[in-house]
Order: C-alpha cells, then structure tokens, then sequence
C-alpha cells in the first residue's frame, strides 16, 4: 500500500490521519524502524460474538484487531504480523469445527482463513493447537500461507534437539527488505523461533503419547538460537507461547518467559499463554521485568492480551552494522481494541475490518445454528432454583464434568490412585440477579449455549490436593451460606444475604449434612470467627466416617484453588492447572457423553431438626420441580416484595 507522507510528518490513512511513530520520523541512513506486531491467544474469536450468551460482544475478534492493522502498518516504514498460538481452540466456533464439521484435506479452518486475509507473516503452536489431535491440526495448518514453528514439541527426540525429527520447521528465517531512513532498501533475514509448554504431554495426553515429545524450552532455545545465527539471521524473535513467570530457570517450565529472553542471541520475545497484558500493571516490580521499558529480561518483549483484545507492538530502531543489523533502542505498547470503564462499562475502541468478518461469515452462521441446536441430551430437568437448599443437577453437572476430566489428567501421574472429589458451587441463583436469575435448561436437548448457564465464568480447572480434616475445613467455610437456626424456630430466615452463592461450594464424592443449629465456622471473608463450630455432620467417604489425615484430590476452578474466598485446602495445594476452562470441559463432557444424566445424587441434606421451620427465597418459576426434592417439606407460602417466591421448610 502506497504510503502518503505529508509535512507534518502525518500519513493519510482510511481512518483520518496517523501519526508516524518517532522512530520511523527520526531514522537515519543506514537506520530503519521496523515494527512487529504480535496477536496471540485468539482462541478462534474471529467475529466480535460471545456465542455462549449468543450476543455480539465488544472485547474480543480479530476482526477487531485486524481494523488497526492496517492503520498500525502505516505508523511504521517496515512491519510484520505475528501470531503466538493458540489459535486453534477455545470458542464454540473451534468446537464446532472440530466436533462437527471436520477438517477435511483441503479443507479450511476459518481462523487460519482470517490470518491468511490479514497477511500473518508467522505464527507458532500454542498448547491448544493439540487440543483436538495431530491429525486436525497438521490439516488446519496445512492452509496457512505462513509459516508455523516450533521447536520443542517433536515427533520425535534425538540425542540433541538439533538431532530431534521435527513436527513442524522449529524455526524459519525471514528474507524481507527493510526502507531505512532515506528511502534505500537493504535486505535484512527474520529469525522466528516457536515454543510451548511442554504440559501439552499431559494436558492432550490421550492424542499426544506415543506421537511426539515435548522439551523443555529454554533447553530447545539454547539449542536452536545459535543454529540461527549461523545461518544469518540478522535479528532473532522469539515466539513463545508461554507465561511470564518464575525468574529462575526449572527443568520443563510451563512459563519460562524470563529464562528464555536471557537466552544469547534472542533479540525479542514475543509472550502468552497467560491471557494477560506486558507491559501492564499487572507485572510491576516483578524480578527480571522492567514495565516502564517493556523488557523481559532486558529484551523487549510484549504479551497482547487474549481472543484478540489488544495487539502487541514492539517497535524496533534498527541500524546497519557491517552487513547485519542491530538493536539501537524499542518502544513497546499492548494497544486494547477496548475500553472498560470504572462502573465497568465497554466502549470500543475500533471498528470491525469487513474482509475478515466476510471471509467467514457462513462458518459464522453455522456456529450460530450449532450454539442454538441440541448436542447431548440431559435426563433431567438442569435447574438452579433450589440449589442453595438441596443437592441441585445444575452443581451436579458441572461437578461431574470436573470429576471426568480430572480423572483423566492424574492417569499415570504420581497423584493417580487418590480419590477424587469434585466441588462446584451454584453461579446462578437468585440474589442481587433478582428472581429471574436462575438456571433452568427443561429436561432433554441441551445446547452449547446452555452450557455458558450452567458456568458463567471463564474459570479454567485445577485440581488440590488435600487431608480429610481440610475437606471438613472448606464444607464449614461453605457452610457460612446458612444463618444459624435456633432448634424449635419457626420460619427462620435460612440464608445469609451478605454470603455469595458462588462461595457455596458442594463437594460430590463425600456425604455429608449440615446442623444449622451450630454457629457458621468463619465470617464472609473467610476468617474464622468460631473454631469450635461444627455444622458439618456425618462426613463420610466411600460410606465410612472421613479420616482426617486421609489425602484427597479436589477438582475446582483457578479461583477457588487459588486461594479465592479463602477456603481451608486451597491456595498452596494446587497439584495441577488445567489448560482447560470448566465451560469446555462442560462442553466436551456432553458431547462425548452424548445423553447426560446429571440427577443430583442428594449427597448433602441439613441435618434434622424437630419442629423446626425455615424460610428461604427463590425465583417462582422453581415451584414446578419443587417435589423433585426427594422427601423435603418444603410448601410455597408468599411472595416477597423484590419478586421472589418464599418456600418454608420442615427441617
Ligand atoms: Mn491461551
Ligand atoms: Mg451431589
């Protein structure tokens, strides 16, 4: 595209007039600014959808992204686009692909279909590109008129990785021309070079065993980088798909940023994997990260956000050295597509760039019709109505998918023989939503856009490791839902207003009941207020009483293993993180389960009480499944006046 300069220095562009970036204005002969633009973490968010809730959405797409691009290219001489994977996995419109539709040979998936318009000059694998198997993806990239590398997953490994027998190029050297400041083009050779966790093993064991082999990454980097140099590469940039973590370098490091940017001869490293921001606050006063400089490491580095809510920009002030280039100084910038303000209202920041949505706006449409149509079926009616008063199938669902996958991951782990509980809490149920807010999916066809009801939040999966004594601890800290009920009352209120039904955590796996008439353990926040209270009865696992110094694992959300509302067992007991958000694993519980019975399995009760009577609030529209409830006595006695309906029960 021709370039307008006029006086000012200003470019004429479609969308009005840009700024050059100063490096851009300031450079010399024999000096050229070059620009490198990372997206990473799409996810397959082409259009700005949330297909989950089935609306248009301002905070994601790379339709979005794509927009500034062009406006992006033209603030700088020189520019190239890169991706740092996970491109593949993570929408229903990935899902519908994989599930559905197939990838044929020759077939093209539509997220590599948008990058091709855009004119991505490379990308690397993330961790979910193996999500739905070798074949699928070697079929998707097959269509990417990029390059794809990376170096440390490889079918197979050698005596060094440079004798490994690649999956894909571990790296690629870029041949392109570079406009220095007077107008004179000189060659210049791109190094890319790909990385991921080598997690993948685990997390897609089942497609991954016996087919390739992972590497630790900063090992593959201090293979591979000097092979670059050899072969001229004038500048290196790392594409790593991988967090910024620990500073210290450990053996298979899932988010080894730090380490890899000390590797030599990388000149910039492009980050992921976290969905986060570099440079944000979010990274200030971390060893080895400067946020004011935006270097890891003391090399410019940027992470770009995730499903395409910011691009990355590294821009680079190069200068002719002999007949290579070097490094004289970098500008970085995460620039958002969006705008979230204090009351946490979104205002878009950009428009949406009509080839990308128009090169797949029919897989669009088919996603829309696979998000509204039926891929499992439930035997039961999935509701929320009286899940903070019985064991409920909208917790029971989520609790069971958990358990699934779980399963799955500690097969062949150290931890593999461990019982596994599950614990899910109920999202939607009532409160400051009013009395609406409720899940209810009828009995039958239940589609993916149901699933976003059933987990509201994009939490991903981990699992904790825990004793007896703490799977007690975290049911009492549950347990604060519930105000204490003098024995013999009549129509106590039940439940704590101040106590958010998404602290309320069941825990499936063990039986339990819970005594009312005990004072709550711990206050809202999760401090312990009375060490002697005992509301929780009965414990017992596999039908015996609970051995406090047993050890179970526990299969939870990030949040709440993370130390979320402060529950005993979490916080420094986390044995895996998942890659996986609980919705997907949800998504792909159903589909491969084909019908779902999640029934709850009334594996919690209160503990009796004679005489004694409770009032608890619910929407109205939960009075058709109230005698699915086994045998509680509960009967409807009013309405109150925000509109919900009061139920008393017998205790
Ligand atoms: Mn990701
Ligand atoms: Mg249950």
């Amino acid at each position: 595209m021709p370039l307008h300069l006029n006086r000012r220095g200003f470019l004429a562009s479609t969308a009005g007039f840009l700024a050059l970036h100063p490096f851009s204005l300031r450079a010399a002969a024999n000096q050229a600014h070059l620009r490198i633009m990372e997206t990473t973490d799409l996810h397959v968010h082409v259009h700005p959808y949330d297909y989950y809730a089935d609306r248009p959405t301002d905070t994601v797409g790379l339709s979005r992204v794509a927009s500034i691009v062009q406006d992006i290219r033209d603030e700088a001489t020189n520019s190239i686009l890169l991706d740092n994977g996970d491109f593949l996995q993570g929408n229903p419109m990935g899902d519908y692909i994989a599930y559905e539709r197939g990838m044929k040979d020759g077939d093209m998936h539509p997220i590599i279909t948008a990058m091709n318009v855009l004119g991505f000059d490379g990308s690397t694998l993330g961790n979910h590109e193996f999500n739905y198997g070798l074949d699928f993806l070697s079929k998707t990239i097959a269509g990417a008129e990029f390059p794809v590398v990376c170096a440390n997953v490889v079918k197979q490994t050698g005596a060094s990785p440079r004798e490994d027998t690649p999956l894909v190029p571990p790296y690629v050297i870029l041949d392109r021309s570079l406009t220095d400041g007077a107008g004179t083009t000189h060659d210049i050779r791109i190094g890319l070079i790909g990385f991921v966790p080598p997690q993948v093993m685990t997390w897609d064991r089942r497609h991954l065993e016996g087919n390739v082999e992972a590497r630790d990454i900063v090992a593959a980097a201090r293979a591979w980088v000097p092979q670059l140099r050899e072969e001229g590469a004038d500048i290196v940039i790392a594409l790593a798909h991988t967090g910024i973590g620990p500073a210290e370098a450990t053996d298979g490091m899932e988010n080894a940023a730090i380490p890899l940017a000390g590797v030599d001869g990388i000149d910039v490293i492009l980050t992921g994997h976290s969905h986060l921001v570099f440079p944000s606050p979010t990274y200030e006063d971390v060893p080895g990260l400067d946020v004011a400089n935006g270097t890891i490491n003391g090399k410019p580095g940027v992470m770009g956000g995730f499903w395409g809510s910011h691009m990355g920009l590294i821009d680079l002030m190069l200068e002719r050295d002999g007949s290579g280039w070097r490094v004289l100084s970098h500008d970085i910038e995460a620039r958002p597509i969006f705008e979230r303000a204090e009351d946490r209202s979104i205002t878009p920041l950009v428009g949406d760039y009509q080839p990308v949505l128009d090169a797949t706006q029919k897989v669009h449409e088919e996603t829309l019709a696979y998000v509204r149509r039926a891929v499992g079926n439930t035997d039961a009616p999935l509701h929320s109505y009286f899940a903070l008063v019985a064991d409920d199938p909208s917790v029971q669902v989520v609790s069971n998918a958990q358990r699934w996958y779980i399963e799955q991951m500690m097969q062949g782990t150290e931890h593999e023989g461990i019982p596994i509980l599950s614990a899910a809490a109920p999202f939607k149920a009532g409160g400051r939503g009013g009395p609406d807010y409720y899940t209810d999916v009828p009995k039958g066809p239940v589609a993916i856009k149901n699933v976003s009801d059933l987990y509201l939040y994009p939490n991903t999966v981990r699992a904790v490791r825990v004793t007896g004594d703490q799977v007690k601890g975290w049911l009492e800290r549950s347990a604060g839902m519930f105000n204490q009920v003098e024995p013999g009352a009549t129509d106590a209120p039940l439940l704590n207003p101040d106590f958010p039904s998404y602290n309320f955590d069941v825990i499936d796996g063990v039986t339990y009941q819970i005594d009312l008439s005990e004072p709550a353990m711990f206050d809202r926040e999760g401090n312990v207020v009375n060490p002697d209270a005992n509301r929780i009865r009965d414990l017992r696992y596999d039908g015996q009483p609970i051995d406090p110094d047993q050890e179970f694992i526990i299969a939870t959300n990030n949040y709440r293993a993370g130390g979320g509302g402060s529950f005993p067992g979490t916080g420094d007991t986390i044995i895996f993180e998942g890659p996986d958000t609980n919705r997907d694993v949800i998504v792909r519980y159903i589909v491969q389960q084909g019908t779902i019975n999640p029934k709850a399995d009334f594996n919690w009760r209160f503990a009796p009480m004679e005489g004694t009577s409770v009032i608890f609030e619910t929407g109205p529209a939960g009075a058709k499944y109230s005698d699915s409830l086994q045998d509680m006595q509960l009967e409807e006695v009013g309405t109150n006046e925000d509109g919900f309906a009061q139920f008393r029960l017998m205790l």
